[in-house]
């Protein structure tokens, strides 16, 4: 197990200058242009994967780092260029997560690849989880996939929403319900390959932010997929079934199912997401209050303004401390006992919000317009409270892993 460590080596500081340098030269100068587009930014992920920012290589690399920081330190740099078109470059990871957590072996070599093509072929890949009537409350989850034995093939009915990438993806990763008498329990994830029939796009959402990464709905009308692209094999499904129709019956312990690890584990990430946003708009408020002048002198002489450029610093670097922590226990499979991966999302996307709510307030009049980024900055941070689990959520499970009480 590696020691928790606050600085990063050599290697590490190498690759956050670099990744640092392509936020900064490529996707920074193209963000107001692909938001106000509001349309996937196939070039710059092109761009990202010429480099091998947009990789298999490189987000297993990182995944894979021992210290746990890998992740949030290329999540941090990338979401301080734009979160939208960095959204574009990540959400594939989001989803190969969910394979490389649930996934064979085999299952991880034959469609982690293809979920990313390459550099001259560049693919993406999408998560569906979340459905019209089941946002936080997964439990609740209608898309429905039934075993079709004789042809050893999985035939998948529902409508997914909200997806990244969602029908424009070449692999799509669908949980759906298997056994509807165990809850959230009876989920299972599986892969739809590309070009399977009956999968299809349905609404693209408008957003207010975000608005180069691309969400929609996704139909599923009688997907049929080989028995072999039910993540984790067939087996291992049953068995888990069984334990759980077994606790079902003698109210035994409660154990997390396939959807809530892949998010439990991808939450500290979405919590550096929002560190890269917040520490991105603090930046830009600094050098503004340094150099904008009224009454004769730089704005942040006065301490109603430096205070607050005081308060956004210290918010940036404490939520970037709990995002470290809880992805360093997570690499390391240290529990969570006290939740600590969703304090981390949690106060990391809270601290989002606000530090850019504060940027746009230092930056006056200008802040409130589409010629200073803090504006997009503010409606873009306003995601992180929302996905992977809302704030709300997030403190249900705080406080439940804390008090041990099925709060409510
Ligand atoms: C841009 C975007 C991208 C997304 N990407 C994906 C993706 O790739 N894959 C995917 O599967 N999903 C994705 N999502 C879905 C996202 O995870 C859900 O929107 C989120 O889980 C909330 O669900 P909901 O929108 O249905 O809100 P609801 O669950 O309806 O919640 C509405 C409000 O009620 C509150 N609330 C609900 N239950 C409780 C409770 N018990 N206690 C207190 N408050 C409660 C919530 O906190 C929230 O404030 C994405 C969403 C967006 C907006």
């Amino acid at each position: 197990m590696a020691e928790f460590t606050m600085e990063l080596n050599d290697e590490q500081k190498e690759v956050r200058d670099w990744l640092h340098g392509f936020a900064a030269d490529v996707i920074r100068p193209a963000a107001a242009e692909w938001d106000e587009r509001e349309e996937t930014p196939w070039p710059v992920i092109q761009e990202a994967a010429k480099v091998g920012i947009y990789s298999l290589d490189f987000y297993a690399q990182q995944y894979f780092d021992q210290t746990g920081l890998g992740i949030p330190m290329a999540m941090e740099e990338l979401f301080w260029g734009d979160a939208g078109i960095a959204l574009s470059i990540v959400g594939t990871g989001l989803a190969a997560v969910g394979v490389l957590a649930n996934g064979t072996e085999e299952q991880i070599g034959t469609w982690v690849p293809q979920m990313y093509g390459d550099a001259n072929d560049v693919k993406l890949a999408a998560f569906c989880s979340s459905e019209p009537d089941a946002g936080s409350d997964v439990a609740s989850m209608r898309t429905r996939a039934v075993y079709d034995e004789a042809k050893d093939e999985w035939v998948i009915n529902g409508t997914k929403t909200w997806a990244t990438n969602g029908g424009i993806a070449n692999v799509h990763v669908v949980v759906a319900v298997v056994d509807p008498e165990l809850g959230s329990k009876g989920h299972a994830s599986f892969i739809v390959p590309p070009n399977t029939p009956g999968l299809s796009q349905g609404q693209k959402f408008k957003k207010h932010g975000i608005r180069a990464s691309h969400t929609a709905e996704v139909i599923l009308d009688n997907v049929r997929v080989p028995g072999s692209c039910l993540l984790g094999g067939k087996e291992k499904l049953d068995e888990r079934l069984a334990r759980a129709r077994e606790r079902a019956r003698t109210g035994g312990e409660r154990v997390k199912n396939a959807a809530m690890a892949t998010f439990e584990a991808s939450r500290p990430a979405v919590g550096a997401m929002a560190v890269g946003t917040a520490r991105a708009a603090y930046e830009v408020a600094l050098d503004y209050a340094t150099t904008r002048e009224q009454f004769g002198r730089p704005i942040i002489d006065n301490q109603g303004v430096a205070f607050q450029l005081a308060d956004m610093r210290t918010q940036v670097d404490a939520a970037r401390l709990l995002v470290w922590r809880a992805s360093w226990m997570a690499i390391n499979g240290k529990p969570f006992t006290a939740a600590e991966g969703s304090m981390s999302k949690l106060f990391a996307s809270e601290t989002a919000k606000k530090v850019t709510a504060q940027a746009i307030q230092i930056l006056g009049g200008n802040g409130y317009t589409r010629e200073y980024p803090v504006e997009r900055m503010h409606r873009d941070s306003a995601i992180y409270t929302i996905f992977e689990g809302t704030s709300e959520i997030q403190r249900l499970v705080i406080a439940r892993t804390l008090s041990g009480m099925p709060i409510r």
